[in-house]
């Protein structure tokens, strides 16, 4: 059965199956933001049975005048904190940021397929 999500005014599509074997580029490689919002910093916290402000002091940075969530340094690379090397997965999965849920469709890819290919094996021609 075919896993290919596309989504309308996105000039390419998402093989969902390449997730099993790419041993999560979209959550580690180069350093980055991965934004949260109010909403979701007290969704996560929750989950992780954390005060907010115990939270934030383990887990978040500021940034301008918005929250990320922390890196951690693996080798040469960086991996978000929650990544979980061994499962190859989220540990913040039911409650992971919406950057997370919506990647790969970003606005920002709708212009930049290369970068794009280069990070997510996953992505196919529409
Ligand atoms: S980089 Fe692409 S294929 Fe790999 S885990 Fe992320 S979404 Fe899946
Ligand atoms: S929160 Fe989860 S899905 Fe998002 S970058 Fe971190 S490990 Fe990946």
């Amino acid at each position: 059965m075919s896993n290919i999500i596309t989504k309308e005014n996105y000039p390419y599509a998402f093989n969902q199956d390449a997730c099993a074997t790419c041993e999560g580029r979209c959550c580690t490689g180069e350093s980055g933001y991965i934004y949260v919002s109010k909403d979701e910093i007290f969704k996560i916290a929750e989950l992780l049975n954390l005060s907010v402000n115990d939270f934030g002091v383990k887990y978040l940075f500021k940034h301008g005048y918005k929250y990320s969530i922390k890196e951690i340094k693996h080798e040469n690379s960086h991996e978000c904190i929650f990544y979980d090397r061994e499962s190859n997965g989220c540990k913040i999965y039911k409650a992971r940021p919406s950057q997370c849920i919506t990647f790969p469709f970003w606005d920002y890819f709708k212009t930049h397929i290369d970068e794009l290919k280069e990070e997510c094996p996953g992505i196919v021609d529409d």
